[in-house]
């Protein structure tokens, strides 16, 4: 057995792909003493805008806050439900916890998604919003969702942390609902050197409420209009992330390159199942935030790809929010519970080299060859 290593994410190289611009940015903006609120975090928000097609994008200082403002603009808080699926990291829930409101937990459908069919059952009086999780850099099919928030009158919000420059049917994720969420944690498909995130909505007053929630409701005569928090993204964040944006584009064609290759490896393994691969269909565009399989096995796969030198992850800690037992929310949501004994993420960033997909594929294919 070869002894390559592909480590499941590996942070440093997120530097060295860029590590000359990044360095000159870092001096420009330290020179410059822009460090709050300055231009290099508006151009940000206006690039990003445009490149999900919102109208709005604020800066806010990571993704689980973005979603608490979010969750705050619209009024959500003491009473109130938001319904959400529990594959999905803590953050979600916990947004809508801290907001004062009740988390009420859905389950998944074959796409690891929240599953549109059944989700009457979860509905009360107090049902305000649904949050679709766009998980996986994968965005949902939009359209049954839309249709029960509409008929339910929700709200419909996104908690697209994973999912920035995914589409479905020539729509970004994010900008589907009131307003829609990101992440830019290291190893999120647009990561920056730290903790950042931001909102995006179409909706004026959301803008201008999250605006004011994220630096103390400061108006801009610098007059306190209410209370606020200090939630802003980093003028230096903001830098690097501008630059990184502007190459997103063609990360996202390597990620869905290596997807398109674990895909034609491992199609014919019937002990596995895979998320569909890029050519799939025309209304998803997936940006492969992780590539997360099904496995028969998943545990000794996970244990011989070890052996391999080959790095790979259970989403979320392997415990489902419905099965982490101090948040309370116990419910009966077999999908989820399957995906959970089965899922497994493999390597799949822009620094993982062809090489190294090569050696992710034999490792896989000789477990199976081998094992059964
Ligand atoms: C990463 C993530 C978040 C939280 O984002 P942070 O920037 O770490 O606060 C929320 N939801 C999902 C699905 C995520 O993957």
């Amino acid at each position: 057995m070869k002894t390559k290593s592909v480590p499941f994410f590996n942070y440093s190289a997120l530097f060295e792909m860029y590590r000359e611009e990044y360095t000159k940015i870092f001096s420009d903006v330290c020179e410059r003493g822009a460090f709050i609120l300055q231009k290099d975090l508006s151009e940000f928000e206006e690039n990003l805008a445009q490149f999900v097609g919102a109208k709005f994008a604020i800066g806010v200082a990571d993704g689980t806050n973005a979603i608490i403002l979010g969750l705050k603009s619209l009024g959500i808080g003491l009473g109130d439900e938001v319904i959400l699926p529990s594959h999905t990291y803590v953050a979600s829930a916990a947004a809508v916890h801290l907001c004062g409101a009740t988390p009420v937990l859905a389950d998944c459908g074959n796409d690891h998604l929240i599953e549109p069919n059944g989700l009457e059952k979860h509905l009360s009086s107090k049902t305000k919003a649904i949050m679709v999780v766009q998980l996986n850099g994968r965005t949902a099919d939009m359209n049954p969702l839309e249709k029960f928030a509409k008929d339910h009158g929700l709200e419909l919000v996104e908690d697209s942390a994973q999912a920035v420059g995914s589409r479905f049917k020539d729509r970004s994720a994010g900008t589907f609902g009131s307003f829609g969420t990101y992440s830019f944690y290291p190893a999120k498909v647009l990561g920056c050197f730290g903790d950042g995130g931001a909102l995006v909505t179409n909706n004026a007053e959301i803008a201008s409420q999250v605006m004011l929630l994220r630096d103390h409701s400061r108006d801009d005569d610098g007059k306190f209009v209410g209370w606020g928090t200090n939630c802003r993204l980093d003028n230096l964040q903001a830098a690097f992330l501008k630059f990184r944006l502007s190459r997103l584009q063609g990360e996202i064609q390597r990620r869905r390159k290596i997807a398109a290759d674990y895909h034609s490896a491992f199609s014919s393994v019937s002990a596995l199942s895979l998320p569909p691969p890029p050519s799939d269909d025309s209304e998803h565009f997936d940006v492969y935030q992780n590539y997360e399989l099904e496995a028969d096995e998943r545990d000794e796969l996970k244990q011989y790809l070890a052996r391999c030198g080959v790095g790979t992850l259970i989403q979320f800690g392997g415990e489902a929010l419905h099965q982490v037992e101090v948040l309370g929310l116990s419910a009966n949501l077999p999908r989820t519970d399957q995906v959970y004994r089965r899922s497994l993420m493999l390597p799949l960033n822009p620094s993982v080299d062809d090489e190294q997909v090569q050696h992710v594929c034999s490792s896989v294919l000789d477990f199976y060859k081998a094992g059964t």
